[in-house]
């Protein structure tokens, strides 16, 4: 039987790597005669639908985690996401945006919601890369609505992504340290259209020049700087 990391029960629902609502806003209706192409582990695999397996990670949650719990967790994160779609040619050039008109909720809820997503995210990311790491103070977060404290996001400038017909999760980076090893920063990117998101994890400081504005829930004002 499959475990689901957040709450312990059984596990049959798998989260998207790129949300299905982000991969509908860059390429609209997917169906077998109009399908995605995605490369994992060095092979071309074809998705007929958004909702297809190799759409998701292969960590399994179980489906009140993913839905009840999690849903608006994932709406904030659509409203996010879809509002920096609708400003990514100008996302290169400037240095903040005004995030008063993101959520249709309270902004501050709006942000800890999209951070929320994030831990969730984090969580299968972790163990589908197959990085020791011990995800319960991220399990005990989502299911509190609780911010966690090392985790952070910002909206990565430094990468130029020219394509606005791309969606894409990078491989994690992982710095380890101390005996035995502990994971002391772990980061990477969830790239939609010309807007690359950066998710970082670090205690305290990073171990290694950060660059940008890092958001966090219990930052909370109401503008995005770009890193
Ligand atoms: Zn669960």
């Amino acid at each position: 039987m499959n475990i689901c990391w957040i709450c312990g029960r059984e596990a049959t629902t798998r989260e998207h790597r790129v949300k299905a609502s982000d991969l509908r806003s860059i390429f609209g209706v997917v169906t077998q005669q109009s399908p995605l192409y995605t490369k994992q582990d060095g092979t071309v695999k074809i998705l007929q639908s958004v909702k297809s397996d190799f759409a998701k990670y292969s960590a399994k949650i179980c489906h009140h985690c993913n839905t009840t719990q999690t849903q608006k967790y994932d709406k904030a994160w659509s409203e996010l996401t879809n509002y920096l779609l609708n400003n990514q040619s100008v996302i290169g050039s400037c240095k903040t945006l005004n995030a008063g008109k993101i959520f249709s909720g309270d902004f501050k809820q709006g942000i800890l919601y999209c951070h929320l997503y994030l831990v969730k995210a984090f969580g299968c990311k972790i163990i589908d890369d197959q990085v020791p790491f011990d995800l319960s103070s991220f399990a005990e977060c989502i299911l509190s609505e609780k911010a966690h404290p090392d985790l952070y996001f910002s909206v990565d400038n430094k990468i130029k992504s020219k394509n606005r017909n791309y969606a894409a999760t990078s491989p994690i980076q992982v710095i380890h340290h101390g005996s035995p090893k502990k994971v002391v920063y772990a980061a990477w990117y969830y790239i939609i259209g010309k807007v690359p998101i950066k998710i970082l994890y670090y205690v305290n400081t990073p171990p290694i020049p950060v660059h940008g504005h890092m958001i966090h829930p219990r930052i909370g004002k109401k503008f995005l700087r770009l890193a």
